[in-house]
């Protein structure tokens, strides 16, 4: 048997060209990508507007992170992995563009997510194959948006042509702002709190009011604005599918507090200094969008139809899957050198409790697997991932997630917290006498043992660890609307039908 339990691990961290060197083949680099940042983006923070996100400290880091993902997918050792020709261009450009033809497909898309989820260690969940994923949706069933005008089925495709020749970062926005949900939008206290239409012109149309929550906005190309939630009649004004570049005037972007900017060292953050995408509230100031990005104007069932008719929520959340299996690889490592650490590894109760653990990651990992083995077409040609292995894991994230970050916390007791105050103490001797000596652990030095505990409370316990928390819960809709989706697309019918079989077996 292979010594290699995860079958889709990268067996060595893979070196990447430094980011000074141009790609070859016109792939995007890590440094083509932060130059670009700079291009007059309004992103408000701390009471200012941010000159350049690529150098303020709270912001620059994440920014890295994501140029490293650049990197990467422009690395020439990785080329077969992370890219496939443009059918267009015959360039190389990213799998995540690929609109999957087969199972063989979606797995090479799942691979290629797998090395930039790697490399942010599940973290990152808004990074550009998310949206990608999305736009590879709509452009496979541009009939959906012809519904509302023949020019709206162009209008994705060719967008979606130029994300996938470009090597663009989209992110999205697609939620209304949490100001009534007792009422519809059009019922709202005024009717520009929702993102919604205030006037057309023969060029265009133009955006007014807020949405949320467009993670990574602020590092992104383009932001998609449209809605997913429940829209009634009278709403038509906020049914829309926009694409607004991140740099267009009156588009304003507002983060949450922004957790790089306590990450003092990366000792004391690891995590938060590197990977704090931030999530941003969107307000658009009578933003202008041509018509060539509108995708869908005033039509609620195109508005809807967009998320449900077309793959493209099962191939974005698809890529949010195989992004949270490399998670929890990363997570379960950490229970298990906690554990290592305490001296409790081999403790037949702990391992009963890795055991729970383990089932949990790999229900995940192996449903993920299940999406490919199950995927279907349907009658247009279009392959789907099993909706059913997708939602149902899904449906449950909200409580999976919890189950397994309350078993860490268990196991670890307080050794996330018998640590010193920071990275600093270790300069003073004094202090290092002591910590060397007491915070040691029976299978390693102080310092290494202190390095993995500051790890695991980054994770599990830091503000961003609580903001990842959060995010697992809520990234794919409120869990009472995804076991709506699940409920959906199960076979009733088959279940049912056994019921009724059961029913009329012969008497005895
Ligand atoms: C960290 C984070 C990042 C995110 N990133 C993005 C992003 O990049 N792009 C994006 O568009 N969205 C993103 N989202 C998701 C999105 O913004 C919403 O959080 C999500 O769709 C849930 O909607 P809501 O927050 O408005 O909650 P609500 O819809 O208001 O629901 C909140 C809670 O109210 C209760 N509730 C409300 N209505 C009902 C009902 N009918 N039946 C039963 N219970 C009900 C439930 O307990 C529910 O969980 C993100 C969310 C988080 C937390």
């Amino acid at each position: 048997m292979s010594k290699h339990f995860y079958r889709y691990q990268m067996e060595q961290p893979v070196k990447v060209q430094p980011a000074s060197v141009p790609a070859v083949d016109g792939l995007r680099t890590g440094r083509d990508y932060l130059q670009s940042l700079n291009d007059g983006r309004q992103v408000f923070l701390d009471g200012e507007l941010v000159k350049d996100v690529t150098k303020h400290p709270a912001l620059s880091r994440a920014a890295d992170s994501i140029a490293h993902l650049f990197d990467l997918a422009a690395e020439p050792s990785l080329r077969d992995r992370m890219t496939f020709a443009s059918p267009k261009t015959g360039q190389p450009v990213l799998r995540a563009y690929q609109i999957p033809e087969t199972a063989q497909d979606l797995k090479a898309r799942r691979l290629f997510s797998e090395v930039w989820a790697e490399a942010t260690f599940g973290l990152m969940g808004r990074t550009p194959d998310h949206v990608a994923g999305f736009f590879c949706g709509f452009a496979a069933a541009p009939e959906v948006f012809a519904a509302g005008g023949a020019q709206f089925a162009k209008n994705v495709v060719d967008f979606y042509e130029k994300m996938r020749d470009n090597h663009l970062y989209a992110s999205y926005a697609i939620v209304p702002p949490q100001i009534d949900r007792s009422k519809p939008a059009h019922k709202q206290a005024d009717p520009t709190l929702y993102a919604g239409i205030v006037a057309e012109k023969d060029s265009g149309i133009i955006l007014k009011g807020a949405q949320q929550l467009a993670t990574g906005g602020l590092y992104s190309d383009y932001i998609y604005l449209s809605c997913i939630h429940p829209l009634q009649p009278g709403d038509e004004n906020y049914a829309n599918g926009v694409v607004i570049p991140a740099n267009a005037p009156g588009l304003k972007l507002y983060p949450r507090r922004p957790f790089g900017a306590v990450a003092s060292n990366s000792f004391d953050y690891p995590l938060s200094g590197r990977f704090d995408e931030l999530d941003c509230f969107v307000v658009l100031d009578n933003v202008f969008v041509p018509w060539e990005q509108v995708f869908i104007h005033r039509n609620t069932n195109v508005c809807r139809d967009q998320w449900w008719k077309t793959p493209a929520h099962a191939y974005g959340n698809c890529q949010a899957q195989t992004r949270y299996a490399v998670k929890l690889r990363f997570m379960i490592g950490l229970a298990k050198r906690i554990n290592e650490l305490s001296g409790n590894d081999s403790n037949p109760a702990v391992q009963v409790q890795m055991g729970e653990l383990a089932s949990l990651v790999s229900i995940i990992e192996n449903m993920l697997l299940a999406q490919e083995a199950v995927a279907a077409k349907d009658s247009d040609g279009v392959l789907w991932p099993s909706k059913t292995a997708l939602y149902s894991v899904m449906a449950l994230q909200s409580e999976l997630n919890s189950r397994m970050l309350e078993i860490i916390r268990e196991l670890s007791g307080a050794a996330m917290i018998t640590l010193p105050s920071s990275a600093a103490d270790f300069d003073n001797p004094d202090m290092m006498a002591d910590i060397n000596r007491y915070m040691q652990s029976g299978s390693s030095d102080a310092k290494t043992r202190i390095a993995v505990m500051r790890m695991a409370w980054d994770f599990i316990g830091s503000e961003f660890g609580s903001r990842q928390q959060q995010y697992e819960k809520f990234y794919g809709g409120a869990s009472f609307l995804v076991k709506h989706n699940m409920y959906r697309n199960f076979d009733f019918a088959g279940a049912t039908s056994l019921v009724d079989r059961a029913l009329k077996l012969p008497a005895f």
